[in-house]
């Protein structure tokens, strides 16, 4: 973007706040914690901040706004992103929304720390809402203080971005402050709650509209407002499909379970655990939203869960979240019944989410693997076969892949006495004796019949791991790392938060003065918190 397409200050920002202005609003004005009905919004305004500074903003957001580095910088940026401040078009609200958590339906939820402070549309057209995160409590509280701390605010603005770069769909994260306010948590809820640094991140997104705005409409009989929201949502977040009607309905909802495959399929590739589906965390556009306690697969293990809350049942390992999110778009085609009335059409699309999910998340395999196509007969197999040997011994899923491109396959005989295991993979292991005889056995195999597929393919091998580096990054937000830039950030040195965003910016490149960030997981960040589990205490 050149600089003349920058606003020379926010207050030429260009608001069109469509959910204020056409969905119903409650109707008491002051803000206390309360079950609210008939309504989609609360007007609420952010809390002050005390002493706010700027640790972060990422100019690539930035551009969505044509907010240029000066403005970021500016004070007036500081004081309108901590919540100090309103510019004269914003509209402060929380919207009221439900959610079946861990399975349960848990009755209204809605934005208990969220503030929404309108829609800009931005100099191409596109509609960006602009959301605090930690500015206060809201109707929506429930028992908490609507504030968010510096750990958890440093994870959801570092994780956004990245998941952008890296190529998933994602809510956006514009800037992060500290406020000045000191907030109480008791991170693993074991009876030491401690003082931490408050914090405020403002997220972006076209929408921020998800499956538990429909289902709280859907569950309180409040039909005519599922009915308006459904059409305010198609008119405004899916325009492409035209005027609301009944196929309107309908295909709006097969996009829904189309592009939540989509963002599946991308979190699989990636390797990262979302740690939380309820359907109150899943946005109507298929963008992985409300990052808490999230993580990233360091060694392959499906069962795996970053969250501490979720560590008997595993609800939301990495290998359930394809099974959880068809789950959850069957509770969002439940409550959208009354409005829908065709169950054997909401039942059909449903039933599809499975099968596309299956044909994308083979495509992205093959893609990984390096194939010119996938070879729907046979690729399966090699796929299984891979999958099952990564869990027979601790092996790092973004090294392994990453440095599997650089394997010499084709030139290689895996089938002699004397074979060893070449040594860009042998980066990818956490512990050496577990590569015992039978291992290497079972991987020699599995590379000879890599080796076989690859002959099919008309790529040169240097073709074939030029496509391989695009899908399968070298650097991701390994949560030690994650966990490093906190530690630093908590005693005031904000630099390794902005060192880790620009590395970010650029996953699928070697970057090799970085090489150390592409390292696997240290032995120490085995089993500290904040690595390796973490809670939903945030
Ligand atoms: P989460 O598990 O973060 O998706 O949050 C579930 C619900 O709790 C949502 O309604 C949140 O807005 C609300 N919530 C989470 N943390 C807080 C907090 N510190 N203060 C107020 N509400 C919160
Ligand atoms: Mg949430």
């Amino acid at each position: 973007m050149s600089s003349t397409d920058y606003l020379s200050s926010l207050q030429e920002l260009h608001f069109d706040n469509r959910y204020t202005r056409d969905l119903p609003a409650d109707p008491i004005s002051e803000n206390y914690t309360r079950q609210v009905a008939d309504i989609c919004y609360s007007p609420v305004e952010p809390l002050k901040t005390p002493n706010p500074s700027l640790v972060s903003y990422s100019q690539d957001a930035a551009d969505l706004l044509n907010l240029s580095s000066q403005t970021c910088e500016a004070n007036e940026f500081l004081q309108t992103f901590s919540g100090n401040q309103l510019l004269d078009d914003m509209n402060p609200y929380a919207t009221r929304y439900g959610g079946h958590q861990f399975g349960n339906w848990a009755g209204q939820l809605g934005d208990g720390r969220a503030i929404n402070l309108g829609e800009i549309s931005n100099q191409t057209g596109e509609r960006w809402a602009l959301q605090l995160k930690g500015s206060g409590p809201t109707p929506y509280s429930r028992r908490a203080d609507g504030l968010a701390v510096l750990r958890s605010s440093v994870r959801e603005y570092l994780c956004s971005e990245a998941m952008h770069y890296l190529g998933v769909p994602t809510t956006r994260a514009l800037s992060l402050m500290t406020t000045g306010n000191k907030v109480v948590r008791d991170m693993f809820y074991d009876g030491n709650p401690q003082e931490e640094l408050g914090a405020v991140v403002c997220r972006l997104a076209p929408s921020f509209t998800r499956f538990g705005h429909f289902q709280i409409h859907g569950s309180r009989g409040e039909t005519d407002l599922l009915k308006q929201l459904i059409d305010f949502t198609i008119v405004n977040d899916f325009p492409h499909l035209g005027e609301p009607s009944a196929e309107t309905y309908l295909a709006w909802y097969q996009e829904i379970c189309d592009t939540t495959a989509e963002m599946i399929v991308q979190w699989m590739r990636v390797g990262f655990v979302h740690g939380v589906m309820n359907t109150d965390n899943m946005s109507i556009l298929g963008l992985t939203i409300d990052y808490g306690p999230y993580g990233w697969l360091e060694d392959f293990d499906p069962t795996w869960t970053p969250n501490t809350t979720d560590a008997e049942g595993k609800r939301y390992c990495f290998g359930n979240q394809p099974e959880i999110a068809q789950w959850n778009l069957a509770q969002l085609g439940n409550a959208l019944m009354p409005i829908i009335d065709n169950l054997e059409a909401v039942q059909n699309a449903y039933d599809s989410y499975q099968y596309r999910f299956q044909s994308r998340w083979r495509e992205m395999m093959s893609e990984k693997l390096g194939f010119d196509n996938l070879n729907t007969e046979t690729d399966p197999q090699l796929f299984d076969q891979l999958l099952s040997l990564l869990t027979e011994a601790e092996t790092d899923m973004t090294i392994f892949f990453r440095n599997l491109a650089k394997v010499e396959v084709e030139n290689t005989d895996f089938l002699t006495q004397d074979c060893e295991i070449p040594a860009e993979l042998m980066d990818s292991y956490y512990q050496q004796e577990q590569l015992n005889d039978e291992y290497k056995g079972k991987l020699f195999f599995w590379l000879n019949a890599y080796q076989q597929r690859i002959k099919q393919d008309s790529s040169s091998a240097e073709q074939r791991s030029q496509k391989m580096d695009s899908v399968n990054p070298k650097y991701v937000l390994r949560n030690y790392l994650a966990q490093l830039a906190i530690d630093k950030a908590e005693l005031g040195d904000n630099s390794m938060v902005n060192e880790l965003l620009e590395l970010l910016r650029n996953p699928y490149d070697e970057q090799p003065e970085q090489e150390q960030f592409a390292e696997k997981r240290p032995e120490w960040a085995r089993v500290k918190a904040g690595c390796s589990m973490l809670s939903c205490s945030s």
